[in-house]
């Protein structure tokens, strides 16, 4: 046998699987795109065919206008050229997916985004043995230890009740993050109303339609002052310091996310509560992932790559760097 995975060719703007003539999140507009999930970093628009989840597509529809698309479900697999090509959930926001590519034998899996911590708003990650597993390194440095996500919603919910004249805004990316902060909290018994910035009510509006119920919802703009005292207002990470928020009754600024981890990121935005809750894998999430799956080789995309690759030589996984471009901090 030859070299594994000699079909799966990695280019700056994304995967190709040469026997399927198909590409893995491309950045740029391809004749057939499989797409892992809908953050701007790995969805884009412009394809003339795309596989992913209903769930995907759908967000897709909504930023993108109407796709070709073909959905394909958890755990279905579609024959695509050569390749028999399956999703598996990612656990990283609704409809992400891992995709399982069968192809010669052997047997590939591309992560997109994942994490391992339970999140109300999509199906958890699913462990799939494969021959190579190539995996997102966006947290990958031991120092990224993500801490328990009740805790921080417990810290949001412990600030907004001492101080009832103020409201908390909070910066959250408007695909996943801001439905799943919505949903800790009223898992934690917050069953006010939550206040949003525009920009996060169609995908708000889209998650419910998909299933997830996230309780009373109202738009932000234009609510006298007064009623927004004593409230939680979730708004996209851009809008936390700019004119929008200048109308909000003294808010406490937070935000949500794993970069939150690191000071100087928080002091950028002047955050003032900076909530450590992340959609990717943490350090001990990842390795403890790669364990799982146990793979021959593990090709590692999408953040600090070196670190990971060091710990699976450690632990004699052929490892290499795949050096993509294109994919951003959208989604952390
Ligand atoms: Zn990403
Ligand atoms: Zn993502």
């Amino acid at each position: 046998m030859g070299r594994l995975g000699k079909w799966i060719e990695p280019f700056p703007d994304g995967i190709y699987v040469r026997p399927a003539d198909a590409w893995i999140d491309p950045s740029s507009p391809k004749p057939t795109a499989l797409i892992t999930h809908g953050h701007g970093d790995h969805a884009r628009g412009g394809h003339g065919q795309v596989f992913a989840t209903a769930e995907t597509l759908a967000i897709m529809d909504v930023r993108y206008g109407e796709q070709a698309g073909t959905p394909v479900g958890y755990g279905e697999t579609v024959r695509v050229g050569e390749v028999e090509v399956g999703f598996v959930p990612a656990g990283h926001v609704l409809g992400s997916a891992q995709i399982v590519l069968d192809h010669a034998g052997e047997r590939v899996v591309v992560s997109g985004d994942y994490k391992r911590r339970p999140d109300p708003t999509c199906a958890p990650f699913v462990v799939t043995p494969c021959d190579i597993f190539i995996t997102e390194a966006t947290f990958g440095l031991p120092v990224f230890v993500h801490p328990d996500t009740g805790s921080e919603v417990d810290r949001l919910l412990h600030r907004l009740h001492a101080e009832p004249e103020r409201c908390v805004l909070v910066g959250a990316y408007a695909l996943g993050k801001a439905q799943r902060l919505i949903m800790e909290l009223r898992g934690r018994g917050h069953d006010e109303p939550i206040y949003i910035h525009g920009a996060l009510e169609r995908l708000c509006r889209l998650y419910e339609e998909l299933g997830v119920p996230l309780g009373e919802l109202r738009l932000a703009t234009g609510v006298p002052k007064e009623e927004l005292k004593g409230r939680i207002i979730l708004c996209p990470p851009g809008a936390l310091n700019d004119r929008w928020s200048r109308r909000l009754p003294d808010p406490v600024t937070a935000m949500a996310s794993g970069w939150m981890r690191i000071r100087q990121r928080a002091r950028q935005r002047n955050v003032e509560l900076p909530l450590v809750i992340s959609d990717h894998a943490d350090w001990d999430e990842l390795t403890r992932t790669i364990r799982e799956v146990a793979p021959t080789e593990v090709w590692i995309t999408h953040g600090r790559e070196e670190a990971l690759r060091h710990w699976c030589m450690m632990h004699q996984i052929k490892a290499r760097e795949l050096n993509l471009v294109g994919y951003e901090d959208e989604d952390d």
